[in-house]
This record gives C-alpha cells, sequence and structure tokens, in this order.
C-alpha cells in the first residue's frame, strides 16, 4: 500500500462521516488537519565508529479531549504522512472509547532488525532528546508500537527522566513492571480485541468454541491473539509473519511457534506444519480473520476472495477504503480498528492513572475494567450502526467525531 494511502483512507472518512452527522466545513477542516508536527534528526553513533542519522517524526493529531498519546514505530517504510495518518487514528480510538486522552503517532525511519541492542539503545535516547519539548506526562505521553516494545520504553523513559532531572516513570507507558508498568499491558490490544470478537460472536450467532482462526503477523499483537484464542475456545490454525505463513488443520501451539520464530527468524519451517504465502492466510477459509500487521494488508484486489466470517481488526489501517466497500456491499462483518484494537490504549491509560496514584493494580482488576470498556464501546457502537444504517467502521467514526466535535464546541473551537 501506498503511505499516503492511508491518509486518504482517514480523510475519506473524515469527509463520509461528517456529511452523515451533519458537520459544517470549519469542523471538518479542524478534523483534517493534526495540531502539531514534528520532525527530527537523529544523529546516532553507530557500532562501527561512524555517525548514521536517522529521520524521526512526532504527530500529535489532537488534543481536544487530553495530553496526546500514541505510540512510537520502528519501521523502515515511515514518513510524516503514515505518522499523521496514524496519529489521527489514535485521536479517533482515545475519543471512540471515552478516554481523557487525545491521539498522536511517533516514527523513526530504520530497520531495527539490523540494529545491535547498543544502536537501538542510542536511537531510543535520540529520539526521547529530539521531541523532549512537546512530551511529559500532561502533553504527550509514547507508547510501544510495531517494533518497540518494553525494553525501548525503559531507555525512553529513563532518558527523559535524565533531562528532568527527576524520574518522570509517567513519561511513557508500556513500561516493565518494576519500573512502573502496568500488569497485562503486553497482551492488552490482543485480549481487548478478543473481547469485541467475543461480544460480536455473540451478536451473529457464531460459535466460538472449535472456531478456526487465522492471524496475520507475528509480532507482540498478533502472538498475543493466538496465545489468548484458545481461552476463548477457538483453534489457531494459520499464522504468518513478513516471511510468509504456516498452515495446520489440527492447530497451532502459540508458544512453540513464537520459541520457533526467535530461533529461526520466522514463523515458516514450524515442524508439522505446510507453507503458506501471506495472500494464502488471508484467504483461508477460517471462521475469524485476525490482521495484526501492517496497514494495507486487505485491498480490492483480495477482498473478494476472502471467505472469514468475521474480519477482526487487531491491526491499524489493515484494510484499504476500496476493500471496505467490497466488505460493505457482502455485508460481511467487519470489527473496525479503532474499535478492536483499543485494548493497548486503554491499559496505557490504566497505566497512566496508576503511575500518578504511584500504585500498582491486580491484573485480574486490569483485565475486568479492560473488558467493561471494550463491551460498552461495542455496544455504543453496534447502536449506532443500527442508528444511522451504516457499517460497524462508519458507527465507529461517527461516535468517535460526536465526542471529540462536542467537546471542540464546548472549549469554544470551533
Ligand atoms: N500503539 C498502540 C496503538 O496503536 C498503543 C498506543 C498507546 O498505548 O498509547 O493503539
Amino acid at each position: 500500500m501506498r503511505d499516503s494511502n492511508l491518509l486518504e483512507m482517514v480523510q475519506a472518512h473524515i469527509a463520509k462521516c461528517g456529511c452523515d452527522l451533519g458537520l459544517d466545513d470549519n469542523v471538518l477542516e479542524i478534523l483534517c488537519s493534526s495540531a502539531r508536527e514534528l520532525a527530527v534528526s537523529l544523529p546516532v553513533r553507530m557500532d562501527n565508529g561512524k555517525l548514521k542519522v536517522f529521520q524521526g517524526f512526532r504527530v500529535q493529531y489532537s488534543d481536544a479531549l487530553g495530553p496526546t498519546k500514541g505510540g512510537v514505530r520502528f519501521h523502515p517504510d515511515q514518513n510524516l504522512e503514515s505518522v499523521r495518518a496514524l496519529a489521527a487514528l489514535m485521536a479517533w480510538k482515545c475519543a471512540l472509547h471515552d478516554l481523557p486522552l487525545g491521539g498522536a503517532k511517533g516514527g523513526v525511519i530504520c530497520n531495527p532488525k539490523e540494529l545491535s541492542k547498543g544502536e537501538l539503545e542510542r536511537l531510543s535516547r535520540a529520539y526521547i532528546r529530539g521531541i523532549r519539548d512537546i512530551i511529559g506526562p500532561h502533553k504527550d505521553i509514547p507508547a510501544p508500537d510495531v517494533s518497540t516494545n518494553s525494553q525501548v520504553m525503559t531507555w525512553m523513559m529513563d532518558e527523559y527522566s535524565k533531562i528532568m532531572g527527576e524520574n518522570v516513570f509517567g513519561s511513557v507507558t508500556g513500561k516493565p513492571l518494576f519500573l512502573g508498568g502496568s500488569a497485562g499491558r503486553e497482551e492488552a490490544t490482543a485480549l481487548g480485541g478478543w473481547f469485541v470478537v467475543r461480544e460480536a460472536a455473540k451478536e451473529i450467532g457464531l460459535e466460538l468454541n472449535e472456531a478456526k482462526i487465522a492471524v496475520q503477523g507475528y509480532g507482540n499483537v498478533g502472538y498475543h491473539s493466538a496465545k489468548l484464542a484458545p481461552g476463548f475456545g477457538c483453534k489457531i490454525i494459520a499464522v504468518s509473519d513478513s516471511k510468509g505463513g504456516i498452515i495446520s488443520e489440527v492447530g497451532l501451539d502459540p508458544e512453540a511457534v513464537r520459541k520457533h520464530k526467535s530461533k529461526n527468524g520466522s514463523v515458516v519451517g514450524f515442524p508439522g506444519t505446510k507453507t503458506i504465502s501471506n495472500e494464502d492466510l488471508l484467504e483461508l477459509d477460517v471462521d475469524i480473520l485476525i490482521p495484526a500487521a501492517l496497514e494495507g494488508a486487505i485491498t480490492d484486489n483480495n477482498a473478494g476472495r476472502i471467505k472469514a466470517k468475521v474480519v477482526a481488526e487487531f491491526a491499524n489501517g489493515p484494510t484499504t477504503p476500496e476493500a471496505d466497500d467490497i466488505f460493505g456491499k457482502e455485508g460481511r462483518h467487519v470489527l473496525p480498528d479503532i474499535l478492536c484494537n483499543a485494548g493497548g490504549v486503554i491499559v496505557s491509560y490504566f497505566e497512566m492513572v496508576q503511575n500518578f496514584d504511584m500504585w500498582q493494580w491486580d491484573e485480574s482488576d486490569v483485565r475486568k475494567l479492560l473488558d467493561k470498556r471494550m463491551v460498552k464501546a461495542y455496544g455504543t457502537v453496534m447502536s449506532a450502526s443500527r442508528e444511522y444504517k451504516v457499517t460497524m467502521r462508519q458507527a465507529a467514526y461517527i461516535v468517535a467525531f460526536k465526542r471529540l466535535v462536542e467537546t471542540m464546541k464546548a472549549r469554544g473551537w470551533v
């Protein structure tokens, strides 16, 4: 997918839902613009002694509802436009789930697979030095995203703390438990997604017991989606990563697949499985397809061949607008990203609350509160979809925009 497509997709949704809600042009203009964007050059000393300059971005899309929130992505295919689109999705996501947070996103153009641990640490610290003026616990709070994890968050928090001259644990979320992290944060995106899948299955009469699942992507979200599946009665029959996919009709052991991937660099070659391509995986005859990788995986080229009864978007922006139109015409059950994958930012919000209180909640409390929020958001989106006679995606956008626009009006911004 061209990067600009994600931004075009976000803008197309703004226009469509703006029309449904009868929003005036000024409001639409604000919704189409990001509030603040920062591009930084990050000189990093590489292990060979040479300096390499990386490009990084932080986009704060909207802070109408509160401090901005969103992950930082380390990936070679980044640019300001893709980060802007992802920041907008964070703003809608936080609004839809009624969080007192705005939306942001960060990105660094790099290939983390080619960096040593030391280089990764120096890059993470350089990024924080680059964006230090616009972040902080009450301004903008970075978190993990594609190819960033709790170790990267620890370096970032440590760098910010050094700059401020005091420990500022609340400057990032997704930290390890012993440094102010929250129980349940690692699995949160996947778990939140499963709660939505469970609600949708009840609604459409899909039996989850022994339901066949395919997961596209085996990073943090993909792995945890697979790991949590048996807890919801489901069977993972296929998974993939950037190198290809594997299938086993008897079902896969997610933990064993993870070990195989960390040893061999891919899920491919896992004993007792057949190798398939990423495209094959998306078109398998399964009950639920979980795209959990990068944006733009489902396009007008493959949407018509997708057989899954439910497409649960655990990734951000996996479906292009053209593919979405095809799904809309077919009446396929699509659980949109901003509804489905908000578990991560919701538990990040819980982490912020715990940091402000200097407290740590039990994992069972985190799960219960996350469950309650996902069920509520699902119900709200379902009702809006009936009221406006639109797809779940349009309904999710409508709910998010209503909240954002009401807040902007109350603040006198529009
Ligand atoms: N990166 C996650 C997302 O896309 C989580 C962001 C956060 O926790 O702030 O929703």
